[in-house]
């Protein structure tokens, strides 16, 4: 059975760690996050995009995450990360996810409110909790992009949350997608951040916070990837992220970068093995050890 992401996020935010999300496309990244979950037992939230939907069918992931929470004893959540077209917001609901994310940060404030509060009633009658997002967090992933970062107001975020009844808030202190998110110095506002813990008290999101590991980033350079300029959100800003807030960290481009890495390296020293099982088992593994540095590192260790 699947776990309620907002039992997961509670004892978080009561006990100051952060839990892991992890994006999902396909069986081998699912298969590398879940034993890493289990190596160190720890919870998970499993996400799914609209646009990793659209790539395998929203059927086909939840049937994969519903047979990984009946093969392991760990507490494991479903979401929907970054949920703007309705249509699809009411189909996880009735399949049954643990979550939704809406995403309103596009949209002007009352309109936010507004459709917040709409997707909250109808995942509350279902006991499915609800992530909302105040702000706008730079970077592009999948279809959701912008290039400006506008900083979360600490007295919105208060009346934002109030309003409409969400769970949990998704939080923009400088963060951004993809692996691309600083063009120099990394800057997050960390002061930002402590200020809406104070104000709203309860559990924080951070989008945006992969690490780009510098390792994966030369392995798969190594293998032909062209990656300069990429940069990501170093070890000791997450961590202050965590003290100062923060209760489920997303993560989708690391993992992204291993599983590059991983086949590259393969595919270019074996030219002669063909077989997919050849080429995307290292791709698991590699997904695999991402995964369980995230996880030492955001404080879940121990905690399923
Ligand atoms: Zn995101």
């Amino acid at each position: 059975m699947l776990a309620s992401t907002k039992d997961i996020l509670l004892k978080a935010h009561r006990k100051r760690y952060a839990v892991p999300h992890f994006n999902i496309n396909n069986m081998e990244i699912l298969q590398g996050v879940v034993q890493a979950g289990v190596n160190l037992k720890s919870p998970l939230i499993l996400a799914t995009s609209e646009g990793s939907i659209s790539y395998a069918g929203m059927n086909f992931l939840y049937s994969l995450v519903e047979t990984a929470t009946r093969l392991t004893k760990i507490p494991i959540a479903l979401h929907l990360d970054h949920g703007r077209d309705l249509k699809t917001i009411k189909e996880a609901i009735k399949i049954g996810y643990s979550s939704v994310m809406f995403d309103g940060s596009h949209l002007p404030f009352e309109k936010n409110v507004i459709v917040t509060k709409k997707v909250v009633s109808w995942a509350h009658r279902k006991g499915i909790s609800v992530e909302a997002e105040l702000g706008t967090i730079g970077g592009a992933e999948d279809d959701i992009r912008s290039r400006k970062i506008i900083y979360t107001d600490p007295i919105k975020a208060k009346e934002f949350v109030e309003r409409t009844g969400c769970d949990f808030l998704a939080v923009a202190i400088g963060t951004s997608h993809g692996a691309y998110k600083f063009a120099g110095k990394v800057a997050l506002r960390q002061d930002i951040l402590k200020e809406i813990k104070q104000k709203v008290k309860m559990p924080l999101v951070l989008h945006g916070a992969s690490e780009v590991p510098l390792s994966v980033v030369r392995e798969a350079e190594k293998y032909g990837a062209n990656l300069k300029g990429v940069q990501g959100i170093p070890d000791t800003q997450i961590k202050m992220a965590i003290k100062n807030g923060i209760n489920k960290i997303n993560t989708d481009t690391d993992l992204r970068l291993a599983f590059d890495a991983a086949v590259r390296k393969v595919v270019m020293k074996k030219p002669k093995d063909f077989d997919p099982r050849h080429i995307l088992g290292p791709a698991r593994e590699a997904i695999q050890k991402v995964a369980e540095d995230r996880i030492r590192l955001f404080g879940s260790k121990g905690k399923a």
